[in-house]
């Protein structure tokens, strides 16, 4: 029997082919500049580069581009405000924005979430990570751009507006929570491991035994925002965990 309250979330999940998408490097470190685009371009993504917060604001707005990579200290507007005005603005809210940073301090990467930034690389960075956070910026944002609402129970979810609520009330959830939550819901009830989790949600390749916890650490985070649902995160033990959605 299917629950009529549980909307099925399948259609949002769809492969991605990313030929045709467009990245912006706001970057005035040219070495960079140039591996990074050599990596993209090598990907088949399609490359836009700008070398000041001004022309990066420009760029951004003529061409919206799929994702933007947006450096932190730039020549005439830094990266955090050029993220601020960027997601201020109707047209251009929408864009993933990833940071890159030397800056790897958890105050800067709370000043950089209160900006609106959905992401961050630490330099230096490896090509293979930045390409898989940059995989996971546009899946996400193209499952939340499809207006679809998920409930159950006192669970609702509105992926277009990042909206959770329980009991009707807000539970304010981290970008990373919600990614969690999504992915764990897209499941339709299957078991994932820690490592897939890592790989899904954060995009690291191969994960390290040492980086489950980070999983461990932000399920324990989203089962206290979930209050009374959280039983339906169910921890399985040497496996991963499960949303429960059949019973
Ligand atoms: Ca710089």
């Amino acid at each position: 029997m299917t629950d009529p309250k549980v909307k099925s979330v399948t259609g949002t999940m769809r492969a991605l082919g990313h030929g045709n998408r467009k990245i912006l490097i706001v970057e005035d470190e040219k070495n960079i500049v140039e591996a990074v685009k050599y990596n993209l371009d090598k990907e088949g993504f399609r490359t836009l580069t700008a070398d000041d917060g001004v022309k990066g604001m420009e760029l951004a707005r003529q061409e919206l581009p799929d994702v933007i990579l947006l450096d932190w200290m730039l020549p005439e507007l830094d990266g955090l405000e050029v993220c601020r005005l960027l997601k201020q603005a109707e047209e251009t809210r929408h864009i993933p924005i990833i940071m890159l940073t030397v800056k790897s301090e958890e105050t800067d990467k709370v000043l950089g979430l209160e900006m609106g930034a959905d992401d961050y690389v630490t330099k230096p960075f490896s090509p293979r990570e930045l390409v898989a956070r940059i995989r996971v910026a546009i899946r996400r944002a193209s499952a939340s751009s499809k207006a679809e609402v998920f409930q159950i129970d006192e669970l609702r979810v509105d992926w277009s507006k990042y909206l959770v609520t329980v009991k009707g009330k807000a539970a304010e959830l981290t970008s990373k929570e919600f990614e969690l939550l999504r992915i764990l819901i897209e499941a339709n009830g299957r078991a994932l491991s820690r490592k897939a989790l890592l790989e899904k949600v954060w995009g690291y390749k191969n994960p390290r035994e040492l980086q489950t916890r980070t999983v461990d650490f932000h399920i324990s985070q989203l089962r206290k925002k979930l209050d009374e649902v959280a039983n339906r995160i169910l921890t399985l033990k040497k496996t991963g965990y499960r949303f429960v959605i059949d019973e």
